[in-house]
């Protein structure tokens, strides 16, 4: 080898080293003396504003929520707090009635801020990164996008105080729904029907309740692998209108609107969530059909179609690829693994199931001669399944009236989800951290990022 590299002709000219320019562009340069020069005329800015208000905001006594008291000045501290521009801080009064012992600090409530914490925009922007990108890249991002300098575990502890107030609001929303008082959007405008989808995977979680702490200089031990049980399932539910799936290239359909819905727990959970959601929406009239597409990827199916007794009028859709890869199962032990002839053989299944005939697929199966007891138990196995789902396998029908025949938008909207954020090389997650994270990540892939400026973070101790 190095002979070979010695006898290779040299190139008459040296090759040249790539060149940098000594200098940003001049452009580039004024933007950032900007950026410098006035960041602290922002601040002060900022900081008269706050000023004004809590002058207006002084003096007023409120109310004991619990008694209705005029509540009692404790005292008065300043208190200080970080935003984007820098750190500003105002006089807050302490309110106290005696005979409750209920204490606030009304001027922090008004201001949503908190004391000595990151607040206000800069705690929705660093909220933002962390929910597209681990923590400690978030952090460099920060630094890049806002010239904010921050550890990757100030980042986490915004993405917790917001994503708690975020998971709380929808954990509240589909309590809400869930009694039959509750009050929907109007449905006299409901669509005739709605598609609705499960999907589900595993995260690795945390095996210690604390964090480890690195001393000086010493290394860690790596982590153990996740051992059984150390797993949670976490699912992530879809909604869209068959009405709104446009043809984007022949065969190939992507839909204009979609809503998300995801959770940390059993099967129930997901639905009360896609319930509240088809509410909020008011997707959901009486003629409206609630179109449950089920079984992605040998994920237990059963779970679903128990649960779509809660829907008036709904259609029980088996996932197309689902319903083959058991004829798959068959052919490969029937004709070998990769042979053509199993190609052929199932191609021909898939072809008749299309046109919805089950039924000839089963009576075709059924005078297959299966000539091992392996081979036989098989070939049962595919003719119950097949039986048993016949009326969920329609899928001309389900074709005609638009509704699709597999689970294909819920695997990837699972993927988006969770995925592309919480499964991650060697990523282990706490209980309340990936709940919360998942929270702010669904507000982002539905568009609802706005919702942060209406809730409150959530102190954590
Ligand atoms: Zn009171």
């Amino acid at each position: 080898m190095p002979q070979q590299r010695l006898a290779r002709p040299e190139p008459e000219i040296p090759p040249a080293r790539p060149v940098l320019a000594d200098d940003p562009p001049r452009f580039l340069l004024l933007e950032r003396e900007v950026e410098i020069e006035y960041r602290p005329q922002m601040l002060a800015a900022l900081q008269s504003k706050v000023d004004a208000f809590a002058a207006t905001a002084r003096g007023t006594a409120p109310a004991c929520p619990q008694c209705g008291q005029p509540m009692r000045c404790q005292d008065t501290r300043e208190v200080s707090w970080l935003a984007r521009c820098g750190c500003l801080h105002a006089p807050v009064a302490r309110y106290r009635c005696p005979p409750c012992r209920y204490e606030c600090r009304p001027l922090l409530d008004l201001l949503g801020v908190e004391p000595g914490r990151i607040s206000g925009a800069l705690a929705r922007l660093l909220a933002l990164l962390a929910t597209v990108a681990p923590y400690p890249l978030a952090a460099r991002l920060a630094w890049l996008l806002l010239g904010v300098t921050v550890s990757p575990m100030g980042i986490w502890r915004v993405a917790q105080r917001l994503g708690e107030a975020a998971a709380h609001h929808t954990d509240a929303l589909s309590r809400y729904h869930a009694d039959s008082r509750s009050i929907g959007a109007p449905t006299q405008s409901a669509p005739s029907a709605v598609v609705l989808g499960v999907d589900g995977c595993n995260l690795g979680m945390q095996v210690r309740s604390t964090r480890r702490r690195r001393k000086a200089g010493e290394t860690l031990p790596p982590l153990p692998p996740v051992e059984e049980g150390r797993f949670r399932e976490v699912k992530t539910g879809v909604l869209l209108l068959p009405s709104e799936r446009v043809e984007t290239s022949p065969g190939r359909r992507s839909v204009v609107r979609r809503f998300l819905v995801t959770c940390l727990g059993d099967a129930d959970a997901i639905f009360a969530r896609l319930y509240a959601q088809l509410r909020e929406l008011g997707w959901v009239g009486a003629h409206t059909v609630v179109v449950i597409v089920g079984g992605p990827r040998g994920y237990p199916a059963e779970w679903i179609w128990n649960r779509t007794s809660m829907f008036v009028r709904c259609c029980e859709i088996l996932d197309f690829w689902h319903a083959l890869e058991h004829a798959w199962e068959f052919a490969q032990l029937r004709y070998g693994e990769g042979s053509a002839q199993a190609d052929r053989w199932v191609h021909e299944i898939a072809e008749d199931l299309r046109a919805g005939k089950v039924q000839e697929v089963i009576a075709r199966l059924q005078r297959v001669r299966p000539k091992t007891p392996e081979l036989r138990e098989s070939l049962q196995a595919l003719i119950r399944y097949y039986s048993e789902n016949a009326g969920r396998m329609r899928y001309d029908e389900y074709l005609r009236l638009g509704y699709g025949i597999g689970s294909g938008a819920v695997e990837s909207a699972h993927k988006q989800i969770v995925h592309a954020r919480f499964r991650q090389a060697g990523m282990r997650w706490s209980e309340a951290g990936a709940r919360r994270l998942l929270a702010l990540r669904l507000l982002l892939l539905n568009d609802n990022w706005a919702l942060l400026d209406r809730l409150r973070m959530v102190s954590l101790a």
